[in-house]
């Protein structure tokens, strides 16, 4: 049993809003943020695109709620060869970029938060396993991670670092190539997309020869994520019911709630009356259910709530690279 994930409403126009009769959401600040967490400890909090933004993954959506990239749609990839290849040469070149992305303040505060008890669980809609790695526990990865691929033929689970390196056996020269043809004009390291691939020349992937299953040789592997137009697994969507259903408040970070897969939840929390508050940039599709809302930067915002809540284990600096 599957839990179907509804398409995004918006892509035929404009973002559904609240009636004219409904009172819009109350815009908040960050110390009303803090008041509300200090109010309500052990918030549930569910998570989007909009907080990984400053880790260097773009968002399928700007600001304005309008879509930029054209995600991969799971009817495409599970029915066509030729899609899967495409998507897999992709991934190949962007992969490196993807798995060097780090955590940021967001993901921090958010982590210092719920270790001083202000936050409880997390479900996330992002695939990149961002919270996990900046030691968040109690994470529900929604929509799947991009660190693990799955055989929709024997089921068997691969890790995507070791994928990596069967296909860099498979294609001697193909990083280089692409990347040089991306030196002509298209920048392929600009390029990363929300999938964790990048766009390059159709003529390059033709020349890919896809992965397969290490275990029955099919070419039906692909990255344990849900794609647009795929299905949540029901027993993970259970889990995130209950835990929605034993919040005491619902804190909603960098989502549009364009997908019925995550505003599904903010429905449940409303349904329950408990507080809902939304700290996103731009338009949601769960304004009219919030008690508070921010249009904020995220970063900024989670530090100086944690600053205010979470003093003993304040944000670690960043650990510098060089
Ligand atoms: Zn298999």
């Amino acid at each position: 049993m599957h839990e179907s994930v509804c398409r995004p409403l918006a892509d035929t126009g404009p973002v559904p809003t609240a009636g004219p009769t409904a009172d819009p959401p109350r815009q908040g600040t960050v110390a009303d943020l803090a008041d509300l967490l200090a109010a309500y400890p052990g918030t549930l909090v569910l998570s989007g695109a909009g907080l990984s933004t400053e880790s260097g993954i773009p968002d399928y959506r700007g600001p304005d709620g309008k879509r930029r990239v054209q995600p991969m749609e799971h009817g495409e990839f599970v029915g066509s060869s030729a899609a899967r290849q495409r998507y897999w040469a992709r991934s190949f070149i962007g992969w490196g970029r993807f798995a060097a992305a780090r955590p940021n303040a967001g993901h921090r505060a958010v982590t210092a938060l719920q270790a001083s008890g202000a936050l409880g669980g997390i479900i996330t809609q992002n695939v990149d396993g961002l919270h996990q790695l900046a030691g968040a526990r109690r994470v529900i990865d929604l929509h799947g991670t991009l660190a693990r691929v799955l055989c929709l033929t024997c089921g068997t689970l691969i890790g995507r670092d070791y994928l990596q390196v069967t296909m860099a056996r498979a294609n001697p020269g193909f990083a280089a190539l692409a990347t040089g043809a991306a030196a002509d004009g298209s920048q392929v390291s600009s390029q990363i997309r929300p999938d964790g691939d990048v766009v390059i020349d159709e003529g390059l992937v033709a020349r890919f020869v896809a992965p397969l299953c290490p275990r029955c040789g099919s070419d039906a592997v692909k990255p344990d994520v849900v794609f647009f137009g795929g299905s949540v697994p029901r027993e993970r969507v259970e889990r995130c019911i209950a835990r929605t259903d034993a919040a005491p408040a619902l804190l909603v970070l960098g989502s549009s709630l364009q997908v019925m897969s995550g505003l599904r939840f903010v429905r449940q929390a409303n349904a329950r009356g408990i507080p809902i508050v939304i700290v996103t940039r731009g338009p949601t599709r769960g304004d009219s259910l919030a008690m508070l809302r921010l249009d904020a930067p995220l970063g900024a915002t989670l530090t100086e709530v944690a600053r205010r809540l979470a003093p003993a284990r304040s944000v670690r600096p960043e650990p510098s690279v060089e």
